[in-house]
């Protein structure tokens, strides 16, 4: 098999939540028992209104704590923008990116979220647009999408399909505000650094269609996904940021050594028998065959840490 490139794309808005630990590891381990595999770390600064000041270095710190080391970077996006711009050019020269001018509130007025706390589904307002009419502010600038069905298998939650017209509309490549959305830089990225499996959590499991869709007008073939699933609490609740123990960095501090945390994640994942302290080295040797990775609980005793 060739070998394997993976990534881990942290979100510069925090210290490492457990969440993103456990999504590092299924990453760093996909690649490393995989010969000549590699593992890329990538800061995704992109939407620098939300990065914290601090943040990345912070998740790099906790990252070599944990003792995941990587092969290239950290990359960060906001030193890539060239590459997303001519992106937007290619998809552009194939007729697919137009000028959106919509508020929030003139999408709300006709659209309507196609299940209960989804995203609203963009109408197609300015999809037809005339080029003359002018423009009420800065646009954004959006994907038209086909009215067809997309479907992939993923490695962790099997069969997903989605129609994208139906279930997201248009989507947004660049805001108004001239900041490059998630769902094109993603795609550019995975692409020019040759990504051949992508693992994060299944809270972007939704979004992957519009991604697969992107790489293939960009003439490229989507990488295997793998959507693990999200951290919970004692009482199966999604992790808040607030939550004690909702960090790498808190449970670090609290005296809870790496092999601690690294035994219970891999556990977790499916890689080791038991939850009990174990090292990189154990990790490697490990006989599992894939990742098969459930709802990570977190320990009880994490989340009053002494
Ligand atoms: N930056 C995203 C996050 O922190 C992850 C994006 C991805 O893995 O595709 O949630």
């Amino acid at each position: 098999m060739a070998p394997i490139v993976t990534r881990f794309a942290p979100s510069p808005t925090g210290d490492l939540h457990l969440g993103g630990a456990y999504v590092a590891l299924a990453s760093w381990w996909l690649a490393r028992r995989s010969p000549a595999g590699r593992y890329v770390l990538r800061m995704e600064d992109i939407d620098t209104p939300r990065v914290v000041t601090g943040s990345a270095e912070r998740i790099v710190a906790d990252l070599v704590g944990l003792g995941l080391a990587w092969d290239e970077g950290p990359i960060a996006q906001s030193e890539r923008l060239h590459l997303y711009a001519a992106a937007i050019d290619a998809l552009n020269a194939r007729g697919l990116v137009y000028p959106c001018d919509c508020s929030r509130a003139d999408i709300a007025r006709v659209a309507s979220a196609p299940h209960a706390g989804e995203e609203t589904v963009y109408p197609g307002l300015c999809r037809d647009r005339d080029p003359g009419r002018p423009m009420k502010r800065a646009p954004a600038l959006r994907m038209r999408v086909p009215d067809e069905e997309i479907s992939f298998d993923d490695g962790v939650a099997g069969r997903f399909v989605q129609n994208l017209a139906r279930d997201v509309g248009d989507f947004v490549l660049r805001r108004g505000d001239g900041v490059y959305a998630y769902q094109l830089v993603v795609v550019v990225d995975d692409l020019d650094m040759g990504m051949t499996d992508v693992v994060r959590g299944a809270d972007l499991l939704a979004s992957t269609p519009r991604q697969i869709f992107l790489a293939r007008m960009l003439g490229a073939t989507a990488p295997r996904y793998h959507h693990v699933p999200l951290v919970v609490d004692a009482h199966g609740e999604r992790l808040a940021k607030r939550t004690p123990g909702a960090h790498v960095r808190a449970l670090r501090e609290a005296g809870i050594a790496p092999e601690e945390i690294l035994g219970e994640l891999a556990h977790g994942l499916g890689i080791m028998p038991s939850g009990q302290p174990c090292s990189l080295r154990d990790l490697l040797a490990s006989t599992a065959a894939q990742l098969a990775p459930r709802a990570f609980r977190i320990p009880s005793r994490w989340l009053a840490p002494k």
